[in-house]
């Protein structure tokens, strides 16, 4: 085998694997590019170096008997990694490429997969890419905060270009932690400023008439990832509506056309809007939501607790779900008062016979309190961080696996 020669490189290169024999072939060839290198056999060791070390690149196992592989990754996606890595596995060449999609899709720079047994050319051959040339970067999972306002037309020619993405937040029961369901939260892949959170451009769609052809993409993106799940019925889709839209009569057709285009059934769907929302014209919004409850959409309040709307009207409008908006929900390991609201609105949904969500867990404390007061379904950091389509049905199999 061919180890050493190929284009010189300096940087720093770590790497994880489980299996020493690989873990040291990885090495030499690394260090015959001119790397300097680290070896890590745990995954405590590998983000202690990740953390000290600051490596250029990574070499990682997706599929090792005792660390695992994709939690690896997710775990790098959110330390916001900038190393350009390279996936090594056992793993079939169709999973090994979901995983590099799945991983680019998340903000990683990944620089290739490569099945194992590998050849020593094509590792050097991934080693040796210029970084400057490397795909993935700088894009980072968590869209950054941003004053960014795009102009109409700019976010017209946005959606004409498709330039829009759906990521997905994975949404539990706390009974159980059984996966219940995700929820589509949109990302602009600006070409000049790599991904923009829905904050900077959704209050200009809704403004203009961009927020109809806006949300017709994302509910077409978010049913066609929904499709490849139609064998776990259990697993509901949450799409987020804005007042704007439920004064549009097109809306429930879009609805109905879409979901029979994948054919799935109506009752996969959730459909989220803040309370404040609906009530922007409550008359023309109770006929719509009516309509859409019957035809078998659920519904959901989103962000539940900071608008001021007589509860009257809310026990009116159709809602199977209510979510606590996660400004309380996330003080709760901090706050009496939020605990008590968070307790009070879990009583009050069930009261009108919906599950009530907390959106916003960050810590196991706020879970535990949740399952302690009884509230249904939990949504958050904690749990798992929005991620692109292929890394969540990555992250779905894997938690199954986990629990069976
Ligand atoms: P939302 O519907 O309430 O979505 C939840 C937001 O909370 C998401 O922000 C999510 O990333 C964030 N989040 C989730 N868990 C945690 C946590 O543990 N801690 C903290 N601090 N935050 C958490 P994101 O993705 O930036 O979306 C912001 C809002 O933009 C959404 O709030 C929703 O109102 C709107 N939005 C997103 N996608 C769409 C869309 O396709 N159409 C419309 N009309 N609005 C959308
Ligand atoms: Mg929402
Ligand atoms: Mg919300």
């Amino acid at each position: 085998m061919e180890i050493f020669g190929g284009m010189a490189q300096s940087g720093r290169l770590l790497i994880l694997d489980d299996e020493a024999t690989v873990g040291e072939i990885i090495a030499l060839i690394g260090s015959g590019l001119g790397f300097e290198v680290r070896s890590a056999t745990t995954a405590e060791e590998f983000f202690r170096l990740e953390a000290e070390w600051h490596p250029t690149h990574i070499a990682l196992d997706l599929v090792m008997p005792s660390v695992n592989g994709i939690e690896a990754m997710a775990e790098l996606a959110r330390r916001h990694c900038p190393a350009a890595i390279v996936i090594i596995s056992g793993a079939g060449a169709g999973a090994l490429q979901a995983a590099q999609q799945a991983s680019n899709e998340h903000g990683l720079n990944v620089l290739g997969a490569i099945p194992k047994p590998f050849r020593a050319s094509r590792l050097r051959e991934l080693l040796s890419t210029p970084l400057n040339a490397a795909p993935g970067r700088p894009a980072s999972p968590a869209p950054p905060p941003t004053r960014y306002q795009p102009s109409e037309d700019e976010l017209r020619g946005a959606i004409e270009n498709r330039e829009f993405d759906v990521f997905y937040q994975p949404k539990i029961r706390c009974a159980d932690g059984e996966v219940v369901g995700v929820e589509a939260l949109v990302r602009w892949s600006h070409p000049d400023r790599g991904r923009v959170g829905p904050n900077a451009f959704i209050p200009m769609a809704e403004r203009t008439a961009l927020i109809g052809p806006l949300t017709t993409q994302v509910l077409e993106g978010a049913l066609g990832w929904l499709a490849g799940h139609r064998d776990q019925p259990q697993l509901r889709l949450s799409v987020n509506i804005s007042a704007a839209s439920l004064s549009d009569p097109g809306l429930a057709d879009a609805l109905v056309e879409t979901t029979r285009t994948w054919d799935l059934p109506p009752d996969r769907l959730i459909l989220e809007m803040t309370e404040a929302s609906a009530l922007v014209d409550p008359l023309a919004s109770l006929r719509l939501l009516t309509r859409l409850r019957i035809q078998g959409f659920h519904l959901a309040v989103d962000d539940f607790g900071i608008g001021s709307s007589s509860l009257a009207q809310l026990a009116r409008l159709p809602f199977s779900e209510l979510k606590i908006d996660t400004a309380f929900v996330r003080e709760v390991s901090r706050s009496e008062d939020a605990r008590k609201i968070v307790k009070a609105i879990t009583a009050l949904g069930h009261s009108l016979d919906m599950l009530v969500t907390a959106e916003g867990v960050e810590d196991p404390e706020t879970m535990q309190y949740l399952r302690d007061t009884r509230c249904d379904q939990a949504q958050g950091y904690f749990i798992g961080r929005p991620m692109g389509g292929a890394l969540m049905s990555a992250w779905i199999a894997d938690r199954r696996r986990g629990a069976a």
